[in-house]
């Protein structure tokens, strides 16, 4: 709020006659290039001009009160993460209330006795988790980290870590299936302090609970355990004002239409509100809690499901209130138009970057290290690369050429051979011999791995035997 004219010609670097015929085209008037504009019209001005924008509500001067954390479970596959989740959301005191009625909408909350409540986001794994990442979205406050004490660190066990770990996010390990005669959970804890996790039995400030989601043991020390480090974090949100929230889940309901639960942010969503919701928009019509009971208003931390959308959003697209339906309109098709442009863009920029790195520029001191990345899914493609980029330094530069899903393939190679790149195949198929044939007489590097952690320590090899002297 508050960029006047004269200072988003000198942001965009566009003249200012030309910024005011952009908005009297949208259909706003003109005032004084010195008056402050308003939030919807600078955005949808800059996005006209090809510039990247992010709201950022300030909270200055705002009163901000404690929130509930915003918690995700993560772990290896069927090491317990749904059991755990369907558990937890038992002890609500709303689904008991409610006669035990346990929906999946993305998320739910545990109220807990002592009035304290916990946030928990109801699709397990990490590929969710990176995907609303990519997108701006830093829902989750605390990750619960999921190991079963019969079967230990596994590959997926290790791959949470680092998504959390890349994300910043603090780690409690829930070491589940305790119920069972095969359980060992010092050797979970051994396990993981050898992977670097500092728990707290060691002098660290993991915490480190053991439970059983089969039969319920240990589920309100996790709970206290997750109150403490969202004590520790001291989370915080501005109640007042407009509200902004990201959306967790989106669908269609026959009768009521496109429906997204959404966890409010900051400021408090109402019924009413004409919303933006990534590039869709709507007037919320109505506001349920996640036991569906209908309610006025969504306060911070606090998963809803909103009614009124014209169309479906996506999972970690955010909701802005704006002012008049005429704005939504506006916002959302300036949006649309803003994300046909980046996938034209994108497209394009791909083929300049790789015919600009066949022509072997001229060495500066860094040195460049071309890659395709290859994944099993979207969520892995993402968390790969945003690894391999953290790598890059004033001497070392990651350059991901193309990225894609699914095993490594002959135009994966001829692309690497094109432009001298590596490929990396992450958690997916070994590629046909012809293939790995045609990699090795092209002298192409493929890293296949499972592991994050150990894909890093490789590369990081790589590197030090392509540039000596880097570290
Ligand atoms: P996910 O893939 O991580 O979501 O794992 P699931 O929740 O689907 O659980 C995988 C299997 O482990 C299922 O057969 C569960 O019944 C079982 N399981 C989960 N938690 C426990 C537990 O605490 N004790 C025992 N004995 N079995 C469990």
């Amino acid at each position: 709020e508050g960029m006047t004219i004269v200072e988003l010609a000198k942001r965009t670097g566009v003249s200012i006659r030309h910024l005011q015929e952009i908005i009297v085209n949208v259909g706003e008037k003109v005032d004084s290039e010195f008056d402050p504009l308003s939030i919807d019209i600078a955005e949808l001005v800059s996005m006209e001009v090809g510039v990247n924008v992010r709201r950022q509500h300030s909270d200055e001067g705002a009163v901000l009160q404690p929130r509930p954390a915003v918690v995700t479970v993560m772990g290896h596959v069927d090491h317990g993460k749904t059991s755990l989740l369907d558990a937890l959301r038992q002890t609500s005191v709303a689904a008991k209330e409610a006669g035990g009625i346990t929906q999946h909408l993305g998320a739910f909350v545990v109220e807990m006795p002592s009035g304290a409540s916990i946030t928990f986001l109801d699709t397990p794994g990490h590929a969710a988790f990176s995907a609303m990442r990519a997108r701006g979205a830093a829902v989750t406050d605390i990750v619960v980290l999921v190991v079963a004490a019969d079967d230990g660190v596994m590959p997926q066990t290790l791959e949470a870590m680092a998504h959390a770990q890349v994300a910043n996010v603090p780690i409690v390990v829930a070491i589940n299936k305790c119920d069972k005669l095969s359980a060992d959970p010092e050797r979970v804890r051994i396990q993981l302090g050898t992977e670097g996790l500092l728990l707290e039995d060691l002098g660290g400030d993991v915490q480190v609970v053991q439970v059983s989601a089969k039969t319920k043991l240990g589920l309100d020390k996790l709970e206290e355990a997750l109150l403490l480090q969202a004590e520790i974090m001291d989370l915080k949100a501005r109640i007042d004002g407009p509200s902004q929230a990201y959306v967790v889940e989106a669908r269609l309901d026959r009768g009521r239409g496109p429906l997204a639960t959404a966890i409010v942010k900051s400021g408090t969503l109402v019924c009413g509100q004409y919303i933006v919701v990534g590039s869709e928009w709507g007037r919320i019509r109505s506001i349920r809690d996640m036991l569906g009971r209908a309610t006025s208003s969504g306060k911070p931390a606090m998963p809803v499901e909103i009614e009124g959308l014209k169309g479906l959003p996506m999972a970690g697209d955010d909701v802005v209130v704006v002012d008049s339906e005429e704005r939504a309109r506006m916002l959302s098709n300036g949006r649309k138009k803003k994300l046909e442009k980046d996938r034209l863009l994108k497209a394009s920029e791909e083929r300049i970057e790789i015919e600009d790195t066949s022509e072997e520029t001229p060495s500066t001191s860094r040195v460049e290290l071309p890659m395709v990345v290859k994944a099993d899914v979207q969520g892995t493609v993402q968390a790969v690369t945003d690894a391999l980029r953290s790598l890059n330094s004033a001497q070392v530069f990651v350059n991901v050429l193309h990225v894609g899903v699914g095993p490594i393939s002959q135009s994966d190679v001829d692309l690497a051979q094109a432009c001298g790149a590596s490929i990396v195949g992450f958690n997916v198929r070994s590629p046909p011999s012809g293939i790995t044939l045609a990699a090795n007489q092209a002298s192409i590097k493929i890293f296949m791995h499972k592991v994050i952690y150990h894909l890093l320590e490789e590369i990081g090899n790589f590197i030090v035997e392509k540039a000596p002297g880097v570290n």
